[in-house]
């Protein structure tokens, strides 16, 4: 699954832009918009986040 913006608790901080390898994340005002097709999962949008506000849900199987 492609990582996952939570609005509730994003600070627009722009950290998560510039640390993912594919520019898959936008930047948008006051959205976060993830390319879901560009999205390889390397989780370094996580990582990086102060407030836990990207998350990649696990695969199922
Ligand atoms: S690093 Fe976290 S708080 Fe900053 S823009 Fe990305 S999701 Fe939002
Ligand atoms: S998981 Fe990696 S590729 Fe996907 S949006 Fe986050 S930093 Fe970019």
């Amino acid at each position: 699954m492609p990582a996952k913006n939570d609005p509730q608790k994003c600070l627009y901080c722009a950290g998560c832009l510039i640390v993912c390898p594919v520019a898959a994340i936008e930047l948008a005002e006051t959205r976060i918009i993830i390319d879901e097709a560009k999205c390889i999962e390397c989780g370094a949008c996580v990582r990086v986040c102060p407030v836990g506000a990207m998350s990649i849900a696990k695969k199922v199987s």
